[in-house]
């Protein structure tokens, strides 16, 4: 397994990567989840040996400081896939197998199987340029599983996708990845995106891993309000208006404040809170609410987001029944 003990890395000075402990244990996929510039492609990049570092990584508890990348057994794989653009599909993906003199029927068979592994069986024959972006990632992909690495090491695979395409190649990367049984090192920006691969998250913020644990985990207990939000929780709500939602979720807390998801409050005439709606606006599957929350005699507790069916006809300035669904309530620490 991997194990990335208290690795700094700078640049003139300027730290990029500071005090990182981190593992991958055979055959997890873990994500790093941060925003652009906290140094994930950085933190990457040391691993595969592309980059000096302070600290100690290791793979199976071996120093790999004198490993030379091409010695490390590891595969990196970026946002735009770098194909070589005059190779058909069939001999990209064989590349690494003919650098190791695999040769004939042999690079072949393995070049199918990975085709057949990424969904893109018969595709041997094709130019990259006659690809679809989310085909040349497939492609990338086989490429790099090629050499069997024992160590996958994705920046942003899917980033350069477009939205939809993007959801449903997590899906098809986290499928390939099982099957492929590849210990996984990916890096993103999109929490979606880390929620669909990933088996366990460290979230990066300026150079530090803020939190790390198993995706539900992460995804419930949020270490702080940044996090929170950079998890896709849409408001982080304190004071009086926290615990009127934590009290009318039923969920004790010690702390003020709790992160609240887009669809944690839902219209329901039967529901325990009060408010009056400010705006609505529909989407295809529900109308989302902006609505000022009330108290006891109507007493003003703050703004919230909130969701209501299709059917409902409510409009700015009505009065509202709310109900809170405690699985998208995160209460915050302190
Ligand atoms: P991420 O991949 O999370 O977007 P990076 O690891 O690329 O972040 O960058 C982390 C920080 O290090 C950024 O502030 C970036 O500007 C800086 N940085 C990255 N590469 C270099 C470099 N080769 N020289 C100087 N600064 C760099
Ligand atoms: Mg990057």
């Amino acid at each position: 397994m991997l194990s990335i003990e208290g690795v700094s890395i700078a640049y003139e000075g300027t730290p990029a990567v500071r005090d990182v402990d981190l593992t991958v244990a055979d055959g997890e996929v873990l994500a790093v989840l941060g925003p652009s510039g906290c140094g994930k492609s950085t933190l990457l990049r040391a691993v595969a040996g592309l980059e000096p570092a302070l600290g100690r990584i290791a793979w199976d508890g071996r120093d790999l400081a004198r490993t030379p990348t091409h010695r490390r057994g590891f595969a990196l794989m970026f946002q735009d896939g770098q194909l070589f653009d005059h190779l058909t599909v069939a001999r990209n993906v064989g590349y690494a197998l003919r650098v190791r003199r695999l040769r004939g029927r042999r690079v072949a068979e393995r070049v199918e199987e990975l085709l057949d592994l990424v969904g893109l069986a018969g595709y041997g024959e094709r130019l990259p340029g006659t690809l679809s972006g989310g085909e040349r990632q497939r492609v990338a992909l086989a490429r790099s599983l090629a050499a069997q690495p024992r160590l996958l090491l994705l920046d942003e695979p899917l980033s350069a996708l477009d939205a939809g395409l993007r959801e449903r190649l997590a899906g098809d990367l986290r499928d390939i990845l099982r099957r492929a049984g590849t210990t996984t090192l990916l890096v993103t920006h999109d929490h979606e995106e880390a929620f669909t691969v990933a088996d366990r998250m460290a979230v990066m913020r300026e150079g530090r891993v803020v939190q790390q644990g198993a995706l539900a985990e992460v995804w419930r207990e949020p270490v702080d309000a940044w996090t929170a939000l950079f998890l896709g929780y849409a408001r982080v709500l304190t004071g009086p208006a926290a615990s009127a939602l934590l009290a009318a979720a039923d969920v004790t807390a010690t702390g003020e404040r709790v992160a609240v998801r887009r669809s944690a409050l839902v219209a329901d005439d039967g529901g325990p809170l009060r408010a009056r709606v400010r705006s609505v606006r529909a989407t295809p599957v529900q109308t989302r609410l902006v609505v000022d929350l009330e108290g006891p005699d109507s007493a003003p507790l703050g703004e919230a987001d909130a969701v209501a069916d299709l059917g409902r006809r409510v409009g700015p300035g009505d009065e509202v029944r709310l109900r809170v669904d405690p699985g998208r309530l995160a209460p915050l620490p302190g």
